[in-house]
């Protein structure tokens, strides 16, 4: 089921690229066969974003047409690949298929000998060769000698679906980013505070969403008009307690829609300690609205540790873009960092008139977009 969905996942992202390609399984492996012309950085970098992928072995094959042939062949490969001699290189044969004349052993020294023929200046080193070159006999005879690292994890679909509260900060695309990894299929909310929140804020979470699916496939981005909720907590309820109340609303209309959608859980970017929100009480808080499992993936990092994956995941540089989100717009000079759940129970209770109200007309005007 992981190797099949590892395939179509493969598929799918090479229908993006330029170029035709045949992929298939085989012997524990996946092949992927450029069968016309291909751009090999693109095809390269593409692959490196679909999770379950381990290491990319660029391959060349040949027909098996004698130990001559293969041995000119090699020779060639080494050319093409390593501009550059001065290294050193080992051969690693297997021969899979048990009726080709010579042993694996054979193999590596007589190619040994062959390759220091054609090229004086290169050496054989048996413990850390510069080249590791890699020789399988099987129907056809299989020729690699560098290994790209994926992205490892495992393919997205395999591990159902889950609902990210995505905001336009550094955190949750990365907390996304580390749950599909796992081979979880990612939908997500933004909240969204218009006129306070402004449509280029929108378009920013979009664009994270954007560069997330790059790695997920495509993600249902449900963005829920948040205003008239926050300004009624605003008005009902203690200043220090709004982001909390705030947050625990956004929990509950996030549960809700997770439900909806055949969510098993949902995701947020919090880290224990990071601001006000987030220390132990806090999430506690937070975390008592909710009845599915809220995974906070990011919830041990520092700051620095977020900050590197998302360089590497390419969310940074939209992240920091300096718009308003909506949990900086009503914030309290000193918000509690040790919320006493009595007393939130309690300032809750002062928005019963109207709240159910409010939340159902939020989740009645959900704006879908598909990203992708
Ligand atoms: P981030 O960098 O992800 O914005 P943050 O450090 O700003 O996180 P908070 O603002 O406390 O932290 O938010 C904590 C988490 O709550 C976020 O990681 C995100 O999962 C969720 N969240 C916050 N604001 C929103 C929003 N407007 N829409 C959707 N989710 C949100
Ligand atoms: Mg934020």
């Amino acid at each position: 089921m992981f190797e099949d969905a590892l395939v179509k996942q493969i598929r799918h992202t090479l229908k993006k690229c330029d170029g035709e390609f045949a992929v298939r399984k085989s012997d524990g492996r996946i092949y992927v066969d450029a069968v016309s012309d291909f751009d090999y950085d693109e095809t390269v970098a593409a692959l490196q974003k679909v999770f379950g992928i381990a290491g990319i072995c660029p391959m060349v094959y040949v027909e098996d047409e004698g130990f001559e042939r293969l041995g000119e062949r090699v020779v060639r490969y080494i050319d093409e690949v390593y501009p550059d001699k001065h290294k050193s290189f080992k051969v690693a044969a297997r021969r899979a298929r048990k009726n080709y004349p010579l042993n694996s052993m054979e193999i590596n020294m007589e190619l040994g000998g062959v390759i220091l023929d054609a090229y004086p200046e290169m050496s054989v080193d048996v413990h850390k060769p510069d080249i590791m070159l890699h020789v399988e006999i099987r129907d056809k005879i299989y020729i690699y000698s560098e290994i790209i690292p994926g992205p490892g994890g495992m393919p997205v679909g395999t591990g159902g679906k889950a609902m990210l509260l995505l905001s336009g900060g550094i955190d949750s695309p990365v907390a996304g980013y580390m749950i599909a990894k796992r081979g979880v299929k990612i939908d997500a909310v933004y909240f969204h505070a218009p006129p306070y929140t402004s449509e280029r804020a929108k378009q920013k979470v979009i664009d994270l969403a954007k560069q997330v699916a790059k790695y997920t496939g495509p993600i249902y981005l449900h963005i829920i008009n948040f205003t008239d909720i926050q300004l009624y907590i605003y008005d009902k309820c203690p200043h220090d307690e709004l982001t909390i109340i705030m947050r625990r609303y956004m929990m509950r209309i996030a549960e809700h829609i997770a439900k909806e959608t055949e969510c098993l859980g949902l995701i947020t970017g919090e880290s224990i300690g990071q601001v006000a929100s987030q220390t132990m009480q806090s999430l506690m808080a937070t975390n008592e609205v909710c009845t599915l499992p809220v995974y906070r993936p990011l919830i041990g990092f520092d700051k620095m540790e977020i900050v590197d994956i998302s360089e590497k995941i390419d969310t940074y540089e939209t992240s920091i873009l300096p718009y308003e989100d909506c949990c900086t717009i009503f914030v309290a000079k000193h918000p509690v960092t040790k919320p006493n759940l009595k007393f939130i129970h309690k300032h809750e209770e002062n928005l019963a008139e109207k709240i159910d109200e409010l939340v159902k007309t939020a989740l009645d005007t959900d704006e879908v977009v598909v990203v992708s």
